[in-house]
């Protein structure tokens, strides 16, 4: 029996409130609010349950009770329940594109296309390659050698607040592809998608145990869940700071943890490259407000040819429609949170007391959680604006001479996600690629790439690779089998 009071009414899409642990909807005596940020003070979109100590528990235990099932399914019938929980995906896209649009603000048309469809995606790849995957076998030493890849039982898998949706798909999928049980903790300022997410997962017949949900604060049911020495896998993708701290749980219980954290990705324009398309996808990073670990937010552009690109940036930069995510002209979302908005105004606001020059842009927007397309020269490599995240629709513009400063500036930060790279020389393409600190590089496009490709950063942008096989082997135990052959039967 559903408890009536678990589910809010968002919009015309019922959305569970609660926790799912064993199978069961589960509140707490107390919430937090989901406010919208297309309207924040008049759009409460639910009252979520505030999970504690005592849910984390729970869920961990009820992770435990479902890996005896879950644990044991054959990979063909895990991938069969995954493929299920992709139709329903696909099923349900524009209810649950429409409830992330209200929830986080991304554009809804761009959540119908991209980010929810490639969750269906995700659950798709993870149950194909589990099933196509071949574990070695080998004749050596007189023995028959192979490897068996087990599953290593409750994995908490958390996630950030933006691309709610699309980033638990990435990381659920491989977790359940690889037998793993999962407790789900979403980040409480986006929470509704993964309840969609989470339901649509019974629907498709997952056992009861094997997938999870948790809601509520960070430090709250997400630390008190990573602390539970009956995990045998933790997944983050979120900020450094929280990674330090996840990191103390895994390391004190010895669980394997991986991290994908943030970047401060160089977009590098170089003079033979076509400048009207470099100017074109530096202003596009704008998109979503810069609230994407990819974006290329520091432009290094070849001297010779500043002015002839910042003509085009900014032509292109004015072009981008600000407005309303559910209004498909809009081009430009709003910022997640009132509270992300003051931080990065204060990336500005010290930019602009530190003399760092604000070339467009800098101030906060009037009638919405808009913050303005900003574009910043600093005085100088170590200025904060370029060394650290900014998490906005704030980008840097630094010039260099040569191929030789280029990379030195790229490579300038303590992190190391994606760089982005236009030039029109295949051999600058390949030594750039080759002289870059970054877990992924874009030459002369960005974004696209094949799933089954190592994903993740260098430096502080994280620990371990996501991606394919790469996800697959985290979440299992090898173990490696030799028999002497002197077997007969
Ligand atoms: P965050 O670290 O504040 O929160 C991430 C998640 O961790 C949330 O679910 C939060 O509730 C939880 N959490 C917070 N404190 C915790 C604790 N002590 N113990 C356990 N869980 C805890 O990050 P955020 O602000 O939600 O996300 C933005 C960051 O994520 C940015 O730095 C961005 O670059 C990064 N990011 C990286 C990638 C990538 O693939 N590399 C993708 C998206 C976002």
């Amino acid at each position: 029996m559903t408890d009536i009071t678990l589910v809010a009414d968002v919009d015309g899409v019922p959305v569970r409130t609660g926790h799912l642990i064993g199978g069961v909807w589960v509140g707490s005596p107390t919430t937090f609010e989901s406010r919208s940020p297309l309207g924040w003070d008049d759009m409460l979109l639910a009252n979520i349950a505030r999970g504690d100590a005592g849910t984390a528990a729970a869920s961990v235990g009820a992770a435990v009770e479902g890996f005896a099932t879950w644990g044991r399914y054959s990979r063909a019938e895990r991938a069969e329940v995954l493929h299920r929980l992709a139709d329903l995906i696909e099923a349900n896209n524009e209810q649950i594109a429409h409830v992330e649009c209200l929830d986080m603000g991304f554009l809804q048309e761009s959540m119908k296309l991209r980010l929810v469809a490639r969750g269906a995606v995700n659950f798709r790849l993870y149950a194909d390659l589990i099933v196509e995957h071949d574990d070695r076998r080998w004749d050596a030493k007189s023995m028959d050698n192979h490897v068996i890849r087990m599953p290593a039982g409750p994995a908490a898998v958390i996630t950030p607040w933006n691309a709610p949706f699309m980033l638990s798909t990435w990381k659920l999928a491989p977790a359940l592809a690889a037998g793993n049980t999962v407790i789900h903790k979403p980040a409480e300022w986006s929470p509704l998608t993964a309840a969609l997410l989470a339901e649509l997962a019974v629907e498709a017949g997952i056992p009861a145990g094997a997938y999870n949900l948790v809601q509520g604060i960070g430090h709250e049911v997400g630390a008190a869940l990573v602390a539970d020495n009956r995990l045998r896998r933790i997944t983050f993708t979120g900020s450094v700071p929280t990674a330090r701290l996840i990191g103390k749980s895994a390391a004190e219980n010895i669980v394997p943890f991986t991290a994908e954290l943030g970047g401060k990705n160089p977009l590098i324009v170089f003079a033979d490259s076509d400048i009207a398309a470099a100017a074109k996808k530096a202003a596009w990073q704008y998109d979503d407000s810069g609230q994407v670990c990819l974006s290329g937010t520091r432009l290094l552009v070849e001297e010779s040819i500043r002015d002839e690109f910042l003509k085009t940036f900014h032509a292109e930069a004015d072009a981008l429609v600000i407005g309303d995510s559910r209004d498909s002209a809009t081009d430009i979302a709003p910022m997640a949170h009132p509270d992300h908005r003051e931080n990065v105004d204060g990336f500005v606001q010290r930019a602009r007391a530190n003399g760092d020059t604000i070339v467009r842009g800098g101030n906060k927007m009037a009638d919405s959680l808009h913050y303005e397309l900003t574009l910043i020269e600093p005085m100088s490599n170590n200025s904060e604006v370029v060394q650290n995240e900014i998490f906005g629709p704030v980008l840097t513009f630094q010039t260099f001479a040569d191929e030789a400063e280029a990379i030195e500036l790229a490579n300038s930060t303590q992190y190391g996600l994606s760089a982005i790279v236009y030039t029109g020389s295949r051999e600058r393409a390949e030594r750039l690629g080759e002289e870059l600190r970054a877990g992924l590089v874009w030459v002369n496009t960005f974004l696209v790439r094949d799933l089954t490709a190592p994903f993740g950063g260098c430096g502080i942008s994280g620990i371990g690779r996501e991606g394919g096989e790469h996800a697959l082997d985290f979440h299992a135990d090898l173990k490696t089998v030799m028999i002497l052959d002197n077997t007969t039967t």
